[in-house]
């Protein structure tokens, strides 16, 4: 099973991505996550995406793709894998679909968790991140049982520097200009299904089993 997830910054393609991973018994893989790793070990490519990310900008393709090719062809993934904040440009698309070809295989499904602009600000404003773990809670749609504290691995909880209300206004601007056109191209590819992100968590979580089967 070969999902992409899309949608705006803070849209939950993390929330349901790790849901969907754990489901469906695939790798749940997040091209934040993997740079926001690489800051941490302070690695050179950490060095460069930070600069771009705490801007609010995408990161160049040639430091993307290759590292998410590489990804996908480790022994976890041969039975497929969740993709979450990758592709976001259409050249990404067009290297992942090359890629996939190469191997005579296709994307299975892009699934869009669509989120106005207006709720964007609330989601972002509350998120918390897990300095530990990276787990992601919300201050109040998925608070943690500690205020402030990991209920997974106990840790610190902060809000990230790029979920500060300036640089979210900036990243939206950026979805509208360079991901959302993926949204045509997966519709075109016929591999595209839309749900209603502002539901709640669990309703959103079924609306996707829905459309991938039990
Ligand atoms: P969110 O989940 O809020 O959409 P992410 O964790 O996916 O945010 O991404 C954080 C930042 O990492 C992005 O704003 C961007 O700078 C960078 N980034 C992540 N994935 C990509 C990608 N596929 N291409 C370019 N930049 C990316
Ligand atoms: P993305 O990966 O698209 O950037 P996240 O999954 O990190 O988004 O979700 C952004 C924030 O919104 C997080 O704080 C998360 O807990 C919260 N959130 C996710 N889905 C929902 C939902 N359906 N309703 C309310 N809050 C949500
Ligand atoms: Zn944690």
């Amino acid at each position: 099973m070969k999902i992409i997830m899309l949608g705006a910054p803070g849209a939950g393609k993390g929330t349901q991505a790790k849901r969907i991973a754990e489901k469906y018994g695939i790798p749940h893989i997040s091209t934040g996550d993997i740079f926001r790793a690489n800051i941490k070990e302070g690695t050179e490519l950490g060095q460069k995406a930070k600069t771009y990310m705490d801007q609010g900008l995408l990161v160049p393709d040639d430091l993307v793709v290759d590292l998410v090719v590489d990804r996908l062809g480790q022994d976890d993934c041969t039975r497929g894998y969740v993709l979450d904040g990758f592709p976001r440009t259409i050249p990404q698309a067009e290297s992942l679909d090359a890629a996939l070809a190469k191997l005579g295989e296709k994307m299975e499904y892009a699934i869009d968790v669509d989120v106005p602009d207006e709720n964007i600000v609330n989601r972002m404003g509350g998120r918390r991140a897990c300095v530990g773990c990276g787990a992601t809670y919300h201050v109040v749609f998925n608070p943690t049982k500690v205020e402030g504290i990991c209920d997974a691995c106990g840790e610190k909880l902060i809000l990230r520097d790029d979920d500060k209300p300036e640089t979210v206004q900036k990243r939206l601007t950026v979805y509208h200009q360079q991901t959302q056109p993926l949204i045509d191209y997966y519709n075109n590819a016929g591999i595209l299904k839309s749900v209603d992100g502002t539901m709640e968590m669990d309703d959103v979580f079924d609306a996707i089993v829905k459309i991938l089967g039990e």
